[in-house]
């Protein structure tokens, strides 16, 4: 019977540990914190976003996205379903592809797979943070608060440093790199961006639709529409966080990174100037910051204004053609320099990671160390907003777990 290490006892660790118990293997997971799964609890605002029935690679950031098409193969969104069930979870399917417990709480996520997890024979050792693991001759030396004890294989779960607060540690990529694993160097990600705008603050609390434009050097990367929400360190809200990925890795790259606004998403460009004539035209007498509080929301209109140069107090009737085509132009390509993201203590994940050009994806083996299995977020890979991380930190868990029973 093999011995099994599994570091980490979240998402990937706990689905690793149910597959290889079942295989017949003796599992240990070790958790640094006081209870497992403690991320599972606190996602998708307490609800658990548990999968999404359409990932694909092109939902995954990384130096390889393709690494995770053969784990998503592997755990269809069919098995998926067939293997809640079976754990006495039933699921919430919506029409975008994300899904739920019907239950609509986490908790009852942890419950049924920890329940499975410890039903099938797995000790699970909380408050027992592994500080190294050495190779011997035969096996690996596992060292923690509980002291040293030997396995026959290893899987370091313990995925990455986003959410602190929530017991996240990078020790993963210490552990790695004392194999001589390379870690892509790490970068938050599904999290706000810092402005340099001395507006920004001053809107804090404002919560529109907007269409936003990623600019990194100065060229459009990616262009998303949904909420934005300023904040008094700058900007948040789920169009944010779903173009955060790329935004943050340009930061960690050292480029220059700012974001464009589209106030009025629902206008074509071209008939933004028109629409604004056609206000104006309607309300001669109105002066600009009054007119323009039709449209836009209040607290944005005063720096809007600012920025475009127009004093609030001009009588709409006073606005020359060029003034309205520089409104217009401005409602639709509001730009702000992005000097930060808000950091990993608010990023819901962490890209970057242990490279997965140095691990086998169809068994999650070190392809340098033998018996060494990596599974979940400490790998360099991070999913889109929706379900795609516990995705992959569920598929690569379960194909780790089974190959380690081997
Ligand atoms: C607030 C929040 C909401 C989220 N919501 C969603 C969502 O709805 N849908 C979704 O798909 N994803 C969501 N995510 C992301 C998702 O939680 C992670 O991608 C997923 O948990 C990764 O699984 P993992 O097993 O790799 O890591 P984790 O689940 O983080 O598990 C790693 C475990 O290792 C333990 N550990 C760390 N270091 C050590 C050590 N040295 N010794 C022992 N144990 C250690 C940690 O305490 C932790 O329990 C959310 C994340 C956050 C922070």
């Amino acid at each position: 019977m093999n011995t099994i290490a599994i570091i980490g006892g979240g998402a990937s660790g706990l689905m690793a540990a149910l597959f290889a118990a079942r295989g017949g293997a003796a599992v240990t997971v070790y958790e640094h914190n006081g209870s497992v799964g403690k991320k599972i609890l606190a996602s998708g605002n307490g609800r658990c976003n548990i999968i999404n029935t359409t990932a694909s690679a092109a939902d995954y950031a990384g130096e390889d996205p393709s690494f995770v098409t053969y784990a998503l193969k592997q755990l269809s969104f069919g098995y998926f379903e067939k293997l809640c069930l079976s754990l006495g979870l039933l699921l919430d399917v919506r029409e975008d592809g994300r899904c739920y417990p019907l239950s609509n709480e986490a908790k009852s996520v942890l419950i049924a797979l920890k329940s499975a997890v410890t039903g099938a024979g797995a000790l699970i050792l909380t408050e027992s943070a592994v500080t190294a693991i050495s190779k011997e001759e035969s096996g690996f030396v596992v060292t923690s608060a509980a002291g040293r004890q030997r396995y026959d294989k290893v899987l370091i779960a313990t995925g990455s440093e986003a959410a602190p607060q929530l017991g996240a540690t990078a020790d993963g990529h210490t552990l790695a790199k004392a194999f001589g694993h390379e870690v892509i160097p790490t970068y938050p990600s599904l999290v706000q961006f810092h402005l340099s705008s001395k507006h920004a603050p001053k809107m804090a609390g404002v919560k529109t639709v907007a269409e936003v434009t990623l600019v990194i050097d100065g060229k459009s990367d990616a262009r998303i529409t949904g909420d934005i929400l300023f904040t008094s360190y700058g900007i948040s809200g789920l169009a944010i966080l779903d173009i955060s990925q790329r935004g943050s890795y340009a930061l960690s790259r050292k480029r220059r990174v700012s974001i464009a606004l589209n106030l009025l998403p629902r206008f074509e460009r071209h008939e933004l100037a028109e629409a604004i004539e056609k206000l104006f035209a309607a309300v001669p007498a109105q002066n600009v910051q009054n007119a323009l509080y039709g449209l836009l929301p209040a607290k944005l209109v005063t720096y809007l204004l600012e920025d475009a140069r127009i004093a609030l107090s001009t009588p709409v009737s006073a606005l020359n053609p060029k003034q309205i085509k520089q409104l217009a132009h401005l409602i639709g390509d509001w730009r702000f320099d992005v000097t930060d993201t808000h950091g990993f203590k608010h990023a819901e994940v962490s890209g970057g990671g242990v490279s997965t050009a140095q691990v086998n994806p169809k068994t999650m083996e070190s392809k340098m160390v033998e018996g060494l299995y990596f599974a979940g977020e400490v790998l360099d890979i991070v999913g889109r907003r929706g379900g795609f991380n516990f995705h992959f930190a569920w598929a690569s868990g379960m194909i780790a777990g089974k190959e380690m029973a081997k």
